[in-house]
């Protein structure tokens, strides 16, 4: 059982910690994502962990990871220097980080390149919108709480625990807060508030994070925040040891079902509503594709995946 210290920050962009544990040599380490993937559709996780297929750069997700670099950035200062006028001057130097260490996220600022292809130039336009939606974010972010009380244990935070030999649950924690109360983990989200089919798998990352923060540390928390800065909702769930028990069962259960799947080579498609956001729906034989061969199969022109 691990936490890590926190990964030092160097000037530009913060490089996350990467675990040196493996987990399973083909299916690697269960992150919240990776087991949403697969209780979505066991394709859907195939094709990312396994044959990790590129996905093109979306802008949602650019736009959350620049509000998340300037968060961080911002509690990298004194407590009364975090206010907004300080985080909306940290905007552009991060969007023009996180451009020269990740040169693909171009893409998703100019949503009209085609993908595959050469990286796109990006245009002053371009750069304006996307500083400008980030900046109504952290306006959102100063109405749900005053980051100068706020005093983060950790930011950032690779936590993971090993449940079994091959069985690792990893995942990233955005912030881990001392309180009066006690440890307090938060997440911040750049959309809005799950509606019904999204609250299930909100629930789950909680419950997820609460899981490996009391197994890592030996504390369990006593709150756990999801911060939607798009329309300013918090999602709040309190653990207790009982819950946590019943959801490691449930994970337990889960990671059978997924080293079961790749025993068989057995990944099914599952079609709902979600599949309108798949980028491999051409592959997928629920919209008439065929998927490739699985590495290390004949054919498939590469060896073995291992996921790091
Ligand atoms: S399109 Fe739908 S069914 Fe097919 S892989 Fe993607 S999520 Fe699964």
């Amino acid at each position: 059982m691990s936490i890590s210290p926190p990964a030092t920050r160097d000037p530009g962009i913060r490089v996350r910690e990467v675990s040196e544990n493996r987990g399973h040599p083909v299916l690697g380490a269960l992150s919240p994502s990776r087991a949403g993937d697969f209780l979505q559709c066991p394709l859907l996780y195939r094709f990312r962990t396994i044959d990790r297929l590129p996905e093109r750069p979306g802008l949602a997700a650019f736009r959350g990871t620049l509000v998340h670099e300037v968060l961080d950035r911002l509690f990298d200062l004194e407590p009364q220097a975090r206010d907004l006028a300080a985080a909306t001057a940290l905007t552009e130097p991060a969007l023009a980080d996180l451009l020269a260490a990740e040169p693909e996220a171009a893409f998703a600022l100019e949503e009209d390149a085609a993908w595959p292809g050469p990286v796109p130039e990006v245009s002053e336009d371009s750069r304006t919108a996307v500083l400008a939606q980030a900046r109504a974010l952290l306006e959102a972010y100063f109405v749900m709480e005053d980051p100068s009380q706020v005093v983060p244990e950790q930011r950032e935070q690779l936590v993971e625990v090993v449940l079994e030999d091959e069985f690792v649950l990893r995942g990233y924690v955005d912030r881990l807060d001392s309180t009066a109360a006690g440890l307090r983990v938060v997440d911040y989200k750049t959309g809005r508030s799950p509606g019904p089919m999204w609250e299930q798998s909100a629930m789950f990352q909680l419950r997820f994070y609460a899981l490996i923060v009391h197994r890592a540390t030996g504390r369990l928390p006593h709150r756990l925040q999801l911060l939607y800065l798009g329309n300013g909702e918090v999602l709040t769930y309190h653990p207790d040891a009982e819950d946590l028990d019943r959801f490691e069962r449930k994970l337990r259960a889960l990671w059978t079902a997924i080293t079961r799947a790749a025993d068989r080579s057995d990944w099914r498609p599952n079609q709902s509503k979600k599949c309108q956001w798949c980028s491999h729906q051409a592959l997928c034989p629920a919209f008439g594709g065929t998927p490739p061969p699985l590495p290390g199969q004949p054919d498939s022109g590469s060896s073995l995946t291992v996921v790091q």
